[in-house]
């Protein structure tokens, strides 16, 4: 695939422009640009239609914040066109987040045999798997090989979907008769799959045994994904042309690998970074003391300062989870649950209530000038 060019420069515009400005550049080029201001201009009808891709994305919030983030790689309509063909090994991947809904459906490929009525070939489905991550194995980059259900053009046939078959006489093979007529806006050409033989350009004498006639056949092949660091729960990998095979050399879908992070037990993810709860007894909230917390590779130690309080959070900077697709980490930030205890014995309880009666309220002034008991006032005043 051609490398595209950035939405912002195809319309000559900068990162910053506004939705006016949008407008009005798209506006502009496109008149500037449209095929029916340049007749025969083939340029100019790819111009177009990049400019209208490209007003499209950036004219939509939603879209356009995506391509900010991911670039070229969200996809605004998978279902049509764009895809290479070619090896599909040698697909490349990208990521987006899945907030175009649920386009895929349950695409079952039971559907991608049949129905060869008189159309152009068409862009093979799109397949889709889901794979399941530990909240650990997203922080850093993973490679994965998936077993990938997909069709596949006929080995046997090359996808002819016979073992003998004869040149279409009606399109000579072409698959497709073009119809010229006049109009308006000057001779309209028209391509169509030649009905006789359903676009083969081929009629099957002897039917393959493999693939029934369809020309592609079920299969299962293995895949190796490559996963980068930092990926979200729900967001997905596309693998160009890794998904089913196309009509007739047509290009194949998309391989669409959905990412599933578990939640971890200890770690919660917000964005890049990770809060903990770490349990500290009132006693060593008291007077303080050194703790060890979860990090995502081992452990590292905190210092629990003397009289920290219920709710308090203390950030390590830079341990939180890797930015995808940028330089950086997050934080990684302990929250600090002061437990009070439930079940006491005598002893201990006479020994707080002796605590009880020798403190005063310097003994909650955590020293910024406010004082438990002041505080505990301006509630109930
Ligand atoms: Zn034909
Ligand atoms: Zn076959």
């Amino acid at each position: 695939m051609a490398s595209k060019r950035d939405y912002y420069e195809v319309l000559g515009l900068s990162r910053e422009a506004s939705e006016t400005e949008i407008k009005k550049a798209y506006r502009r080029l496109a008149r500037e640009h449209h095929p029916d201001a340049n007749p025969g201009d083939q340029g100019a009808e790819d111009r177009f239609k990049e400019l209208t891709e490209a007003y499209e994305v950036l004219s939509n919030t939603q879209a356009r914040q995506a391509y900010d983030t991911y670039g070229h790689q969200v996809p605004r309509d998978a279902g049509q066109g764009g895809a290479p063909g070619g090896d599909p090994f040698g697909g490349f991947q990208d990521i987006f987040e899945t907030f175009f809904g649920d386009r895929f459906g349950e695409s079952g490929f039971g559907s991608f045999f049949g129905g060869t009525g008189a159309r152009a070939p068409s862009r093979g489905g799109d397949a889709e798997v889901e794979i399941d991550l530990t909240l650990r194995e997203a922080a850093s980059e993973t490679e994965r090989e998936l077993k990938v259900q997909i069709v596949k053009e006929c080995s046997i046939c090359s996808g002819a979907g016979g073992t003998e078959t004869r040149q279409c006489g009606t399109c000579g093979g072409a698959g497709a008769v073009r119809t010229v007529r006049q109009s308006l806006l000057g001779q309209m050409v028209s391509t169509q799959a030649c009905s006789t033989c359903s676009g083969r350009g081929s009629i099957i004498i002897v039917e393959c045994d493999n693939c029934r006639g369809s020309g592609r056949v079920a299969e299962v092949v293995t895949r190796r994904i490559q996963i980068p660091a930092g990926i979200e729960d729900g967001m997905s990998i596309r693998v160009t042309g890794g998904g089913h095979a196309g009509e007739r050399g047509a290009p194949a879908g998309d391989l669409y690998v959905r990412v599933r992070v578990k939640e971890d037990t200890e770690l919660m993810r917000d964005g890049d970074d990770l809060i903990h709860r770490m349990q500290v007894s009132f006693v060593e909230a008291a007077l303080g003391t050194e703790a060890e917390v979860p990090a995502l590779d081992g452990s590292r130690a905190v210092r629990i300062e003397p009289g920290t309080q219920p709710g308090a959070t203390l950030t390590l900077r830079g341990e939180g989870m890797p930015r995808l697709r940028r330089r950086g980490r997050g934080d990684l930030k302990v929250v600090v649950d002061v437990m009070v205890p439930t079940r006491l014995s005598g002893e201990q309880r006479e020994l707080l209530r002796r605590f009880e009666e020798i403190s005063g309220e310097e003994t909650y002034n955590n020293g910024g000038g406010e004082s438990f008991f002041d505080r505990l006032r301006s509630v109930f005043r």
